[in-house]
């Protein structure tokens, strides 16, 4: 076999658990994504390592799919007991590595122009993953990061794409056997696609370009759930998803509205949004506003700027 998939827990998180994958790589190991900062993904991650007859010290690569705390967070600890190069899409560097507060205060602004109530809008700041795992995150980025850039040809056999969408940075690495597909493409979920504070970015555009670029007929190892007989398949899928939702959005907007109450009409997967938790609302904001985005763009849909930002068709 080419390589090996450790399933490491997430606790905390509905997810449950992150696939690390490890690949043999010159006289050493590569790590595909790392996993949460917390006791239990530690413990995982070195007996894991142990299971396979790998030493934390013969990490000598470590390349992480995107910022998200449950792909990245455990990194301090991989640089404490090894010393790996790592890397990460150039962009999450240049968008994402920034102070957490104006991050959190730009997302609390404007979800409050789009309608979401103050409450909804400001527990950003507490319950959002870059404020539970803040101080790893502040470990995190202090480290020597080596930028990937699309097309890049690294070790291990892989070679970078960029796939921005998820996050603003996301990658997949491309092995000659399959791609690893971080949380671009996943099994069971679609990846969540949401609104990010960086100007001109649309992300719903950016994610279903990032899919048809890599809509391609071969496995594929995903960050969460178990691999994929043929990654085109699941792209086919995700993309019609998308394009129900769009249509749906379009739907719904009979009057005009704000992002927070389409968002509160659309139809969820996990249930009715008001029962949603504050965590899962904030996501289903962001995903109604990146489809809104999207069709704005498509000239489908329009915004009427009054103290709050309304859309119509
Ligand atoms: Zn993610």
């Amino acid at each position: 076999m080419s390589f090996f998939r450790l399933k490491i827990p997430l606790p905390g998180m509905e997810l449950g658990h992150v696939n690390v994958y490890v690949l043999r790589c010159g006289d050493g190991y590569g790590l595909i994504d790392v996993g949460l900062a917390t006791y239990d993904a530690a413990l995982s991650l070195v007996r894991g390592l142990k299971s396979l007859g790998i030493k934390p010290a013969e990490i000598t690569k470590v390349y992480v799919t995107h910022f998200h705390a449950d792909h990245i967070t455990l990194a301090q600890l991989l640089a404490e007991v090894a010393s790996p190069d790592l890397y990460i899409g150039e962009k999450e560097l240049m968008d994402i590595a920034t102070s957490f507060e104006e991050l959190a205060k730009m997302y609390a602004e404007e979800y409050k122009r789009h309608g979401a109530p103050p409450d909804v809008a400001e527990a950003f700041l507490k319950v959002h993953p870059m404020a539970r795992f803040r101080k790893a995150f502040e470990d995190v980025w202090k480290l020597d990061w080596r930028p990937v850039r699309d097309g890049d040809a690294l070790d291990c056999g892989l070679k970078a794409v960029w796939t921005p969408g998820h996050t603003p940075g996301h990658v997949v690495y491309v092995a000659d056997f399959g791609v690893f597909t971080g949380d671009h493409v996943l099994p069971k979920i679609t990846p969540n696609i949401s609104w990010y504070p960086i100007p001109d970015f649309n992300p719903l555009k950016e994610y279903l370009q990032s899919l048809r670029k890599v809509s391609r007929a071969t496995k594929a190892f995903p960050a969460h759930g178990d691999e994929m007989p043929d990654l085109s398949t699941r792209v086919a899928e995700l993309l019609s998803h998308h394009e129900r939702r769009l249509a749906e959005v379009l739907k719904l907007l009979k009057e005009p509205m704000t992002t927070y109450q389409i968002a509160q009409r659309m139809a969820w997967d996990a249930g009715p949004f008001e029962q949603f938790d504050v965590y899962n609302k904030i996501f289903a904001i962001g995903e109604a506003y990146s489809h809104l985005l999207y069709l704005e763009e498509q000239g489908a849909v329009r915004r009427i700027e009054k103290d709050v930002v309304y859309w119509t068709r």
